[in-house]
């Protein structure tokens, strides 16, 4: 058994602190040692960020409390290099930190360069300062003060739900260019239309935003759309991190993996999460947290594999759920096929936000266990439709 390899994880979102957390469970009696590396000491639930903007505060915590116990060292810091040939990584501190084998999990976020002006006047939603400062500024709003809200992906439908709920004198407006909840069954689609409504959002489906301006959205038919406080949701970008240290990245700058996650260029790199770029036999992943934290359970389990001597296996997925919050007292959750092709059935009203709440919540209570136990994420390996050609 190889004992004192050091494994990097960078980057403690949901699958940074799942694969770091699990990898000490199961390396814990063979001398391996790892690192986390992350920019805040506070982990941010991600899931729950649209939750700050409408007022609400979430529970702090803290990255060193979520891995006492373990034998992950914590290190504050953000990475700003790496030299995947010297196996060698640099900290925005000026720490160097050698390693054995890196996991990069450093998430995405919203990407503002899309449109002209979104970068200087639309508020985002990534990370916790950037959801404070947009709900700063819906306080300064008054009654019948205009919300835009662009892109009505997911985040964008949760986000225009959960302002319009706390804040019913603001006139909320969802700006889509495809339908909102377009990925849905019928049934579960026309529910969220039918939320929507009741909260009073007006949803603006099939119309592209042009450009951003300090008090309106211009769409590409020229129309404005007057906005007093703008969100943008639409697109997604990734750090240049893997780009700029010759890691083979694609044209999104996701860095492409073997069947197992390992970077086709560096294999000692295991990515997993929103940056890394997983083809199965049915498609490509889209950065959620539902595939992220299974992606960070297999890598877990590959390294701790390859400690005892033992092949990687390919990863395998399946979606299973669309879950989809519309304010605190409303949701709706679809069901889906592995390929993500919606199911009929699906729940709404009370049982889906307690459905909804359950999902939000169960990856800390994860952290927590997977100290003492393996707490597998994985509801379905995706049966055919995720098995390699
Ligand atoms: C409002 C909102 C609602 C969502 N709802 C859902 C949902 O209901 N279901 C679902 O499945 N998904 C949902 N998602 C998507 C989900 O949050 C992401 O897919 C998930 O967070 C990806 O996990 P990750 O670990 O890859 O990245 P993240 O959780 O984003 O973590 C990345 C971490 O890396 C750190 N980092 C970044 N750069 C560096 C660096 N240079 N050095 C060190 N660390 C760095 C970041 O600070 C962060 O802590 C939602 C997203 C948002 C914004």
């Amino acid at each position: 058994m190889e004992n004192n390899r050091h494994v990097v994880v960078l980057g403690a979102g949901y699958t940074g602190m799942y694969a770091a957390i699990r990898l000490a469970h199961r390396t814990r009696r063979t001398g391996v040692r790892i690192t986390l590396v992350n920019p805040s000491v506070r982990f941010t639930e991600r899931l729950r960020l649209h939750q700050i903007a409408a007022g609400h505060t979430l529970a702090d915590h803290r990255i060193a409390d979520l891995v006492a116990g373990t034998n992950i060292t914590f290190v504050q810091g953000k990475a700003i290099a790496i030299d995947p040939e010297g196996h060698s990584l640099a900290v925005d501190d000026g720490t160097l930190l050698d390693y054995d084998t890196l996991v990069y999990a450093l998430g995405s976020a919203t990407d503002t360069s899309l449109v002209p002006g979104a970068d200087v006047h639309a508020f985002t939603l990534n990370g916790l300062e950037a959801a404070a400062r947009f709900h700063d500024r819906l306080r300064e709003l008054t009654a019948g003060d205009t919300v835009t809200v662009c892109g009505g992906g997911l985040t964008g439908v949760e986000a225009a739900a959960e302002i319009a709920e706390a804040r019913p004198d603001l006139n909320v407006t969802l700006i889509s260019t495809t339908e909102p909840g377009s990925m849905m069954g019928e049934k579960a689609r026309a529910y969220l239309h039918r939320s929507l409504d009741r909260l009073g959002v007006t949803v603006a489906a099939g119309r592209r935003v042009a450009k951003v301006l300090p008090d309106a959205v211009e769409l590409e038919t020229g129309e404005r759309v007057e906005s007093d406080a703008c969100l943008w949701t639409a697109g997604v970008k990734v750090s240049p991190l893997a780009r700029e240290s010759g890691v083979t990245v694609d044209d999104r700058g996701l860095i492409v993996v073997d069947a197992a996650l390992r970077s086709v260029s560096h294999p000692d790199i295991h990515v997993i999460g929103d940056a890394a770029a997983i083809r199965l036999a049915w498609g490509e992943l889209h950065g959620t947290c539902q595939s992220g934290l299974p992606t960070a359970q297999h890598t877990a389990d590959t390294i701790a594999r390859l400690v005892r001597g033992k092949q990687a296996k390919p990863f395998r997925f399946g979606y299973y759920h669309q879950p989809i919050s519309l304010g605190r007292r409303d949701a709706v959750i679809g069901f889906t096929h592995a390929d993500e092709s919606p199911r009929r059935i699906y729940l709404k009203g009370r049982a889906a936000v307690v459905y909804k709440e359950m999902v939000s919540s169960s990856p800390v209570k994860m952290f927590k266990l997977s100290k003492r136990m393996n707490v597998s994420a994985t509801v379905s390996k995706g049966g055919r439709a995720t098995r390699r050609p």
